[in-house]
């Protein structure tokens, strides 16, 4: 699939301050955008960023088709580029797409378009440590039409935003056991819009009681955990790394796996499956050491330092020798190239890419 090229005439990368900027608001000088229409990705050009113009029938303004992934993208520490688990991404979104009823992206399209936009915007990449290029690919039903059926077009994306090094203060959450985020047979595992909209109203209620997020239960009795915001939920109850699995109600993260797998090689106890709210209450009240924490593609690691569970505070450990701290550091030294990636999960642009 040729993907044709337009580039900005003035690159706005050189008046941009690194040192002090939002995430997410400024996006890099150029996207991807193609065309999909009645059973085929029709173009692909590289150019420069700018609005949209939509029309107000477009499909994905009123029945939420709509997809995303998000990923980033390393100048590692001998300066080659790299993209973390391009692939793995690639296949998320194709299983999101293909559960909103949405059309599948080739790789030719996906992670060739990714690969030729990083090296394009590389500039935007600091060389600060813990700096990265956030990625975010995302795909909207276009067909201009106000009835209720599959959309025949779309349009996908891809956009970049600059990142700063995240450091996650340690977080208080709430245990919800009133709103749902995934029941079974629903959308949860899919990275659709609709799963945000619909999360905003109980993480707003829980963040005027004085709590930053939630932790999800289970959509039939409210009594398991499942994620946590927007990222997986892990545990470590004395020393057994804890993680409820990936299926319907919770969505395969990424930095999940990666942990585990890290997890794993370490020799680490490692056990996916359900956990209880009482399995949690049991451990933190017979006294064993609890570290709990959010994981996913922007912090990596969010520690938990608070747990409101049914009335009663909880307090994980988030001392500096916590074990999650070191999943955190060892994936990072993949990331940045100081440690070897054995597990293959560097795409690295270190050849010039636009030739
Ligand atoms: C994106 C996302 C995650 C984290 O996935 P990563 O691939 O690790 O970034 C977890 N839960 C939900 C609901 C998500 O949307």
């Amino acid at each position: 699939m040729e993907i044709k090229l337009q580039l900005k005439q003035n690159n706005s990368v050189d008046q941009f301050n690194f040192d002090q900027f939002q995430f997410g608001v400024e996006a890099t000088d150029h996207m991807l955008v193609a065309k999909y229409k009645d059973g085929q990705w029709e173009s692909a050009t590289i150019r420069p960023f700018e609005s949209l113009q939509i029309s107000p029938l477009a499909m994905c303004l009123h029945y939420g088709q709509t997809v995303f992934e998000g990923l980033k993208a390393y100048k590692q520490v001998n300066g080659d580029l790299s993209i973390f688990r391009l692939d793995r991404h690639h296949a998320r979104m194709n299983e999101s797409l293909r559960r909103m009823a949405m059309p599948e992206l080739p790789e030719a399209l996906f992670c060739e378009g990714i690969k030729q936009l990083v090296g394009l915007e590389q500039d935007w990449i600091s060389d600060l440590e813990g700096y990265s290029l956030y990625i975010r690919p995302f795909m909207i039903a276009t067909e201009e039409r106000l009835g209720v059926s599959i959309s025949k077009e779309y349009l996908f994306m891809v956009v970049c935003t600059p990142m700063a090094a995240y450091y996650s203060k340690p977080l208080k959450v709430k245990v919800e056991r009133q709103y749902t985020r995934a029941a079974k047979g629903g959308v949860g595992a899919a990275k659709n819009g609709g799963n945000y909209g619909a999360a905003y109203y109980p993480a707003n209620l829980a963040q005027q009681e004085g709590f930053d997020q939630v932790i999800w239960t289970d959509g039939r009795d409210h009594e398991y955990v499942e994620e946590s915001g927007t990222m997986n939920l892990m545990f470590i109850i004395d020393g057994k790394l804890i993680t409820p699995p990936v299926g319907e109600t919770v969505l395969a993260g990424v930095t999940r796996d990666a942990l585990l797998t890290l997890a794993k090689d370490l020799r680490w106890d490692v056990e996916e499956r359900p956990i209880s709210l009482s399995e949690i209450k049991m451990a933190f009240e017979s006294g064993k050491k609890v570290e709990a924490f959010g994981v996913g593609t922007a912090a990596v690691i969010a520690p938990f330092e608070q747990i409101h569970m049914d009335g009663v505070d909880y307090f994980p450990s988030v001392d500096a020798d916590a074990k999650m701290f070191q999943l955190k550091q060892q994936l990072t030294a993949i990331r940045s190239g100081e440690q070897t990636d054995k597990f293959g999960w560097n795409t690295l642009l270190n050849a010039p890419v636009l030739g």
